[in-house]
């Protein structure tokens, strides 16, 4: 089924079909072929996109190398001053931009979009971009440090927040004076196309953003390993991460990496449950589980556990599911192979031993059929050492693991190969503090989820879930490389 951008809502300037971005011009592929864009509440074909590939990151590349010296000698308040008319203009189409995201992830509403106010934050930094002065061994010399764009930089991101990931990574890159190649997800592309549009609106000249929609292994692979991509950003799951890097290394072409995650949540016995539940409830739920913070595993200590177990299944059965025209708290997954990935580990869960409380199948009801949804699933009593306690699920999926004190809570919190967010739900400040500093996690939230909610906060993992940093003030360092100049008095008085 298609469906118009009438009969969706959708804003027919806003809803890019057939096309993608290079140099300015709205192109389709060179190979000429399309991929449908669905939406995967109801499997309705929102748009087509072009399968790009190579050739087309190759065109998208000479035109970011066409923008660069421009662009990158342009003032940094004027690069900053582009920024904040491109974030205007996000805002002021915010409702847009949220249909568009809802329904290439078929999610209920969040209310408005703070992309616009993420975009401003980076924007302010253009201007603060500095090097430092040096001390040198002679008083007729003078050092210093300047931080330089990389010039043509890539960045590829997933489909679960397509339009913040974009305005994250591309606000960064180019606030620092890159010009970029960008290769969004084949599930969710639309609202990247978008935000793009309104960036070449808002005048950020032509060539400076490029955006080539395709497939991972063609117009992804593309990236990484074209020669004059001087930086990548990655974001995604550890096994593409592990790609992207190798394709990096032959060029030795840096780059940072935003990966997965399989965030604890430690509870103590003084934890109060009455605030955390809800938070823990939503924090697995978001997105239909699908966010890279979800906080998927419940470490709690054995004397508040049963007590905890009650309160999470009351909380998770009150979870409404449906599509994203109902004022519902969850939407469907992405699509077919995540569906079928989730519902596979929850037979996973069932096979390990682990107790099935709540959830563990595929919702019936009226606007259902259609889509890729699931039910919010929680086990208890799973073995830290299995499987749903250890991998991935990007799905609603939520483990709770009893432990006897702070040390197994730490061993069990620590024991995955992840390290992006970990939370501590206590009222010592004690507690807290040793927790904050043995956690092993790129975030830690005391008595909060999914990370600080912090204005600039820095964000990125440790251990496999990646390295480097978006977001925050270091997220515009990251697109920069250090020079040192040094200049000497040729002709000194006295010599
Ligand atoms: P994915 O790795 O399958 O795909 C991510 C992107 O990589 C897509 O654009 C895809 O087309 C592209 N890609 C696929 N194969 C490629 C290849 N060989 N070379 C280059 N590019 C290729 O991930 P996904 O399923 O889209 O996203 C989910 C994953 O992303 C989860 O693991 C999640 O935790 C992670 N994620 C991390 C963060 C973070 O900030 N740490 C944020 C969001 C999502």
């Amino acid at each position: 089924m298609t469906l118009t951008s009438e009969d969706t809502a959708l804003d027919p300037d806003l809803l890019l079909d057939g096309v993608h971005l290079i140099g300015g011009d709205w192109v389709p592929a060179r190979s000429g072929q399309t991929i449908d864009v669905v939406n995967p509440a109801n499997r309705a074909v929102l748009a087509r996109v072009p399968r790009g590939g190579a050739e087309d990151v190759d065109a998208a590349v000479a035109a970011a190398e066409g923008a660069l010296p421009a662009w990158r000698d342009l003032d940094a308040a004027s690069r900053g001053r582009h920024l904040f008319a491109w974030a205007d203009l996000i805002d002021a189409h915010g409702a847009e931009l949220d249909e568009l995201e809802r329904q290439e992830m078929g999610r209920p509403s969040w209310g408005p979009p703070r992309m616009g106010g993420q975009l401003r934050y980076t924007a302010g930094l253009a201007d603060k971009v500095q090097g430092q002065s040096l001390p040198t061994f002679s008083p007729d010399a003078l050092a210093l440090t300047l931080r330089e764009p990389y010039g043509v930089v890539g960045v590829i991101i997933p489909w679960n927040a397509p339009g913040p990931q974009f305005v994250m990574e591309v606000g960064a890159a180019i606030a620092a004076g890159n010009t970029i190649v960008v290769k969004p997800a084949e599930d969710a592309p639309l609202t990247p196309l978008a935000l793009a549009k309104l960036a070449l609106e808002a005048g950020i000249p032509p060539g400076v953003i490029n955006v080539v929609t395709g497939y991972g292994a063609e117009a992804g692979a593309a990236v990484p390993s074209h020669p004059k991509i001087r930086r990548v950003g990655f974001t995604g799951s550890p096994v593409t991460g592990r790609a992207v890097m190798e394709a990096c290394a032959k060029n030795l072409t840096p780059l940072h990496l935003e990966l997965g995650g399989k965030s604890p949540q430690v509870v103590f016995p003084d934890a109060d449950l009455e605030a955390a539940v809800p938070q823990m409830t939503f924090s697995i739920t978001l997105n239909t589980g699908q966010v890279c913070a979800a906080g998927s595993r419940i470490v709690v200590h054995r004397s508040v556990h049963a007590e905890l177990v009650d309160r999470l299944a009351a909380q998770m059965q009150q979870v409404t599911v449906g599509p994203w025209h109902r004022p519902v708290a969850m939407g469907p997954l992405i699509n077919a192979t995540q569906h079928e990935r989730v519902l596979g580990y929850i037979d996973v869960g069932k096979e390990s031993g682990a107790e099935l409380v709540v959830g563990g199948g595929v919702p019936r009801g009226d606007g259902l059929a259609d889509g890729f949804f699931v039910e919010p699933t929680l086990f208890d009593k799973v073995d830290p050492a299995s499987r749903i306690a250890q991998e991935e699920i990007f799905g609603p999926v939520l483990s709770v693991i009893p432990v006897d004190d702070e040390e197994e809570a730490l061993a069990v919190a620590n024991g995955t190969e992840y390290g992006l967010v970990a939370s501590v739900w206590t009222r010592d400040v004690g507690t807290a503090v040793r927790m904050s500093r043995r956690l092993q996690a790129g975030q830690v939230g005391v008595n909060s989820v999914l990370g600080a909610p912090a204005i600039g906060a820095p964000w990125g993992g440790y251990k496999s879930s990646g390295f480097g940093r978006t977001m925050g003030a270091d997220a515009v360092l990251e697109w920069t490389q250090v020079k040192t100049v040094s200049l000497r008095d040729a002709a000194p008085p006295g010599r």
